[in-house]
């Protein structure tokens, strides 16, 4: 059992940050492996207000300070890609692409990933005026006029972020009003129109530009019919997140769109497969809730080890 770890972490966002303390604290054997950047969604987000005791943080600064908390406790962590997954037996095998481990548990952190239109000129233009994240690229847009899409809290945080320093936003939502928190409504709302327009009932179906940069987006209201085009130099897509469940999700019980299914103990429908955070399917997907779920799905995965060899 000497290279067998007691728990493998998949995912080090703030689930698997706060699930690696955890199994510091608990003497858990443990490893994390992280696919890329460590951090998750959050390195992205500007401002954080709501962690309790941390205001004013930003996604990058609180998502370092939980991996250097659970950097001091001691945990080990490897930048590699989880490409398979043997989990059906007692001790599972997880696969990178030049190495293999083996563990008693698995708590599954992958997170989620931004939900695309789907519409002509998105995968064209990303990248040259087409972004899914208005903290890494809004700087790119510096007086000018850009289009958000999307009605809940990261179009609307992304909305009002832009109108800092571009010429004018325009706010593209499909119904007649926002669901993003009041909080953010308000602070939206404080704008004129000349800086932030809201476009209610309106959907984007083109993203038009010339060889080299998106020009313009042509819009229709689904109330009216009424066509239209507006011209931007930049597109944000803020319309919600996708499961990352790709590696579990012909393992485990999911739900239609992906997310894994659990019980408030984060047990998966596998014995000593744990998901926690964004990939599981729940109501609030928040830091704090993720956070919560890599406390809780830790202290199943000792009680079961316990119980199990
Ligand atoms: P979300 O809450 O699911 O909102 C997605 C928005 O995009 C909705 O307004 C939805 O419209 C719209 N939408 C979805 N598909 C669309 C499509 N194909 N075309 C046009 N519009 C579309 O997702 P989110 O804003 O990305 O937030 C994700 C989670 O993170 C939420 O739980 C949120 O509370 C949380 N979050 C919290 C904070 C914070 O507390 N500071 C910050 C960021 C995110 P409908 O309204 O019509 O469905």
């Amino acid at each position: 059992m000497d290279n067998i770890y007691d728990l493998i972490i998949i995912g080090s966002g703030p689930a698997g940050m706060a699930a690696s303390i955890y199994a510091q604290r608990a003497m858990l054997k443990t490893l994390v492996l992280e696919k890329g950047m460590p951090g998750g969604q959050v390195v992205n987000t500007y401002e954080v207000d709501n962690y309790p005791g941390i205001p004013d943080i930003t996604g990058f600064e609180l998502s370092t300070k939980m991996r250097e908390h659970a950097e001091k406790l001691g945990i080990e962590v490897k930048s590699e890609e989880v490409i398979e997954l043997f989990i059906d037996e007692q001790i599972k095998k997880i696969v990178t692409p030049n190495s293999e481990y083996k563990a008693k548990s698995i708590i599954v952190c992958t997170g989620a990933r931004w939900r695309k239109l789907g519409i002509k000129g998105e995968e064209e233009y990303t990248g040259r005026g087409v972004s899914y994240c208005a903290t890494c690229d809004g700087a790119f847009f510096r007086n000018k006029t850009v289009a958000v899409v999307g009605g809940g809290d990261v179009a609307v945080e992304d909305a009002i972020f832009l109108a800092r320093m571009c010429k004018r936003v325009y706010l593209l939502h499909r119904r007649d009003e926002l669901r993003a928190v009041k909080i953010l409504q308000d602070s939206l709302l404080k704008h004129d129109e000349e800086k932030v327009k809201i476009l209610w009932n309106t959907e984007v179906k083109e993203i038009i530009g010339n060889s080299e940069q998106v020009e313009k987006i042509s819009v229709f209201n689904n109330k009216t019919n009424e066509e239209s085009e507006i011209e931007i130099d930049g597109v944000f897509v803020g319309i919600g997140t996708q499961p990352n469940s790709g590696l579990i999700k012909d393992k485990v019980k999911c739900d239609d769109l992906g997310y894994v299914i659990t019980n408030n103990s984060c047990e998966t429908s596998l014995k000593g497969v744990y998901a926690a955070g964004d990939v599981r399917q729940k109501t609030l997907r928040q830091i704090i809730t993720a956070a919560a779920d890599g406390a809780t799905s830790v202290y199943s995965a000792e009680r079961y080890i316990l119980e199990n060899f």
